[in-house]
């Protein structure tokens, strides 16, 4: 079956029923009509009067910004719609659940300059804007993001660089938000320049939800800036296959063509994409698109989610779905962003079942099992030979890769024992 994917057809919708052609292919349009009041939600689907007093409710303390072409996307009478379970308000937002954490990713703590993250060793989160063209109920950052739809000043971004060019293990720079594609194409020009004169700077990525809740923001123009900042990367992020429009994919394919690589985070949402056959249909819509499946996400335990949250379970349930049973290229790593700083923990079905010296028994997806014999006379290469393991920029200098090479313990700080001594053990 080849896929055909649906094209929005906003005319049916009254609000939108005059709007021309030219303006709803506009980005800039379709940003400053976002809905982002109740009244003119009403106009584009049906809420009974618990829905709006709910609605209103959540208002007071949260954002609310559809896009009309995510609008448009909504179910207009069924509110189990999965597009409009991620864009309109509930009012389990305004629960906290006792495991909710404000940040719970410790980005504040890993921020050695504002709005930019240092977790990991070689790469960084730059978060250029708290503006996004949509607010998603689930987002993560939701702390943050929409609290105020400010952009980084040439002041705060100044000192980004700075700290990116003092650090010269950083090779990845990831610049996120909000959405950074919210920014004027000249801004975006003058980041990927300023990021393009620090030499140690390999790739750059761009986290952006655009081409799923505005592709009409992927313009011939704002994809010719990005061609000049080579490598440049885009991860997107699209969670069912409802998404994936005629629309999205001529954006993805105007990035591809551009010679963009293109990346999907998805996350795990109940309700949404909570279903092994759901995410196999995204995952090969992505591929029809040309964005290869990077992630998917466990819901994290930031405040005001927890309506969206499934089991860690699900996640190993989809990936034994996926594995062996379709393309390798359609499987995304599932992983669990750790609380407290620990960053992306991959979890996956077991498929190493036993091992001796000899041998070890693998099974497959099938439930086949296998035995694999191990060379017995198996020595690793000389590292005095390699030049690579010369390269001192290339070792692991952290964790657990670093306890192989090297040897030694890593303790937890937090033991009772360490605190009795002042850690002098
Ligand atoms: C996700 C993330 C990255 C990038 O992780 P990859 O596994 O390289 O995609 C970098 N920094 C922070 C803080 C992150 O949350
Ligand atoms: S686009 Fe990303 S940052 Fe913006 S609201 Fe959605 S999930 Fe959050």
């Amino acid at each position: 079956m080849k896929r055909k994917f649906a094209h929005v057809n906003y005319k049916d919708i009254p609000l939108f029923k005059d709007v021309t052609e030219e303006e709803w292919n506009d980005w800039k349009w379709q940003m400053r009509n976002a809905i982002r009041d109740i009244p003119t939600l009403e106009k584009v689907l049906e809420l009974n009067e618990e829905e709006r007093d709910h609605l209103s409710q959540t208002l007071d303390q949260f954002k609310m910004a559809i896009t009309p072409y995510y609008a448009a996307l909504m179910d207009k009478e069924n509110n189990d719609c999965p597009i409009r379970k991620m864009a309109v308000p509930q009012l389990k937002e305004l629960y906290v659940d006792p495991s909710d954490l404000n940040d719970p990713l410790n980005e504040d703590g890993d921020s050695p300059v504002s709005g930019l993250t240092h977790r990991y060793p070689d790469r960084v989160l730059l978060m250029v804007t708290r503006e996004c063209s949509m607010y998603c109920r689930h987002c993560t950052r939701r702390r943050i993001v929409g609290e105020t739809d400010t952009s980084s000043g040439k002041d705060q971004l100044q000192r980004d660089f700075d700290y990116i060019r003092n650090t010269p293990e950083i090779r990845d720079v990831i610049i996120s938000g909000g959405d950074p594609l919210v920014l004027s194409d000249e801004r975006i020009d003058y980041i990927l320049t300023e990021l393009r004169k620090i030499d140690h700077v390999e790739i750059i990525r761009i986290g952006s939800r655009m081409p799923v809740v505005l592709p009409q923001r992927i313009t011939d123009h704002l994809c010719e800036v990005i061609k000049k900042h080579h490598p440049v990367y885009v991860n997107t992020h699209f969670n069912h296959p409802k998404e994936v429009t005629i629309e999205a994919q001529k954006a993805c394919e105007k990035l591809a063509n551009a010679g963009v690589q293109l990346g999907n985070q998805s996350v795990l949402l109940k309700g949404i994409n909570d279903c092994p056959n759901i995410m196999k249909g995204l995952v090969h819509d992505l591929l029809m698109i040309r964005v290869k499946p990077y992630y998917i996400y466990q819901c994290d335990l930031s405040e005001g989610i927890s309506h969206f949250r499934t089991t860690i379970s699900k996640g190993i349930e989809i990936i034994e779905n996926l594995r062996g049973h379709t393309s390798g290229m359609a499987v995304p790593t599932f992983v669990v962003d750790a609380p407290g700083g620990g960053g992306k923990i991959p979890v996956m079905p077991d498929y190493l079942i036993s091992q001796t010296e000899k041998r070890v028994v693998l099974r497959n997806y099938e439930g086949m099992l296998s035995s694999y014999t191990q060379p017995s006379d198996y020595h690793s290469h000389d590292p005095q030979k390699c030049e690579y393991c010369q390269n001192e920029f290339l070792w692991a200098k952290d964790g657990v890769a670093k306890l192989l090479n090297e040897g030694g313990t890593l303790k937890p700080q937090e033991l009772r024992r360490e605190q009795r001594t002042n850690g002098k053990h």
